[in-house]
């Protein structure tokens, strides 16, 4: 059982003066800090979270409004610009840079009264399925410590199945926040491509990034959902929200109809995982769904696709971190060649390089064409298998990740078994599709998640649909 209450009663209690945002945000910060061996968590940023807490309470006292999420704490993950603490994005490159200003989502969170607690442990530059590259150590799984909890918003899934808050932020470029999620058993939710702000995110793949939102419940994500999505000026690619918002959505399975992705259930995956996703497609179809199988066939292609595309993206987006404008500058620099060099040399780790190397090749004269555009005419066959799958039916399904939470280790020799790992997650992302991971059983005792996908701008009947799978479980 959690300690926290559903979100929106969380609100109404503080909104009523029956709890205090100032006992939520102390309540936050013991469980972090009795859970530290996980180290799911960079810094807190108790001292403002604080400051917060009594403000709200004042508010409450004085009979002023408080907001829809009046004193309810979260955690972000660490590449989200946010007051109180550093802003490293899991790197040494950043380690001491303190946001200037603050992300839209955490602007827009924090004027409905939600107290950000935290930071969370990443994948450096979210580069990565396991935390493993973070510059600040590697988040355990909750269920057992010698493995990985996913990534790269491992530590913002640990946090929620840890307790530490009612919600996390996480990002999702290729799985970010649904990988971690199956993982270690909470919700993951990647919205529609453009739903909600970046700006103030530390950029990885542009074309491909997205907010996450880690739960311990479909409400609850929707809930939060809610309050963060819609149009933004200043992150060009924002769409309009859902004139019907995200909240308060049904939770029915009769007469949907859902495709099992037959790709992703063949080779390569763990018999265990398969049989979690075979058993919510019988439980769906018991409770009124249509399930039948659905073939995309250039899908085996696009984790090739992904690993052109977002390197490419990367190169570009980590050119700013030249030891000039942010944080880390080589001190001893004779020129500003060497100068560029070192900074950059010493400041990124070797998963930064590697995607850096790869993104610079694939753009280069002479192989653009071969790799970068090529794989963008496999991008654009993949929107349209997408596109003609939703024609049949309303949602797809299948895994979030290939096997359960794998051993701290394991992958971490060989990035290609590491990109693998990637294979179910990037598609989505490539698409742009709204993608959510949903508990959905075990597999040699570890949690899985089912991966749930709907047509772009589909959120709010994605996340209904979560909802259900989730009321499956029992
Ligand atoms: N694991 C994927 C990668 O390393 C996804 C990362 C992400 O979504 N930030 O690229």
């Amino acid at each position: 059982m959690s300690q926290w209450l559903p979100i929106a009663e969380l609100a109404a209690k503080v909104q009523a003066g029956e709890l205090k945002a100032t006992d939520l945000v102390e309540q936050a910060l013991r469980t972090i800090d009795e859970k530290k061996e996980y180290n799911a968590i960079i810094a807190t940023t108790a001292e403002r979270a604080r400051e917060r807490a009594g403000s709200i309470d004042a508010a409450v006292k004085n009979g002023t409004k408080v907001g829809r999420l009046a004193g309810v704490p979260f955690i972000a993950k660490d590449n989200f610009l946010v007051f109180g603490a550093e802003t490293t994005a899991g790197s040494n490159i950043l380690k001491g840079f303190e946001a200037p200003y603050q992300a839209t989502v955490i602007e827009r969170l924090e004027n409905e009264g939600a107290i950000c607690v935290a930071k969370a442990n990443l994948d450096a530059f979210g580069h990565g399925g396991s935390t493993e590259n973070s510059d600040f150590g590697v988040t355990k799984h909750p269920r057992d410590t010698n493995r990985v909890s996913g990534g790269s918003s491992g530590g913002s899934a640990v946090s929620i199945v840890l307790d530490m808050a009612p919600f996390a932020l996480g990002t999702d470029t290729g799985g970010s926040t649904r990988q971690p999620a199956s993982f270690v058993g909470c919700i993951g939710y990647k919205p529609t491509y453009g739903l909600i702000s970046r700006h103030g995110v530390v950029a990885m793949a542009s074309s491909t990034d997205t907010v996450g939102t880690l739960a311990r419940s479909a409400d609850d994500a929707a809930y939060v959902i809610d309050i963060m999505a819609g149009r933004d000026q200043f992150d060009g690619t924002t769409i309009e929200r859902d004139t019907a918002g995200y909240t308060g959505v049904g939770a029915d399975m009769q007469g949907k109809k859902v495709g099992i992705i037959k790709e992703w259930m063949t080779t390569g995956v763990h018999d265990g995982v398969k049989a979690c996703i075979d058993t919510i497609a019988e439980k769906m179809k018991a409770a009124g769904a249509e399930v039948i199988e659905i073939s995309l066939p250039s899908l085996p292609l696009a984790l090739a696709v992904y690993y052109i595309v977002v390197p490419a993206e990367i190169s570009s987006n980590l050119s700013r971190y030249d030891g000039q404008r942010y944080q880390y500058s080589y001190p001893d620099a004779k020129n500003l060649d060497e100068s560029y060099m070192k900074s950059r040399g010493i400041g990124f780790g070797a998963e930064a390089k590697r995607r850096i190397m790869i993104g610079t090749y694939v753009l280069s004269s002479g192989y653009y064409d071969a790799y970068y555009n090529r794989a963008q005419t496999v991008r654009t066959k993949l929107i349209n298998e997408f596109n003609d799958a939703f024609k049949q039916v309303d949602f797809l399904i299948g895994p979030v990740a290939p096997t359960p939470a794998f051993k701290i280790g394991e992958h971490a020799s060989d990035p290609l078994q590491m990109y693998l790992a990637d294979m179910m997650t990037v598609a989505p992302s490539l698409v742009g599709i709204p993608s959510v991971s949903v508990p959905s059983g075990e597999a040699d005792g570890l949690p899985v998640g089912v991966q749930i996908m709907a047509p772009q701008r589909a959120d709010r009947a994605l996340l209904g649909i979560a909802k259900a799978v989730e009321g499956l479980r029992a």
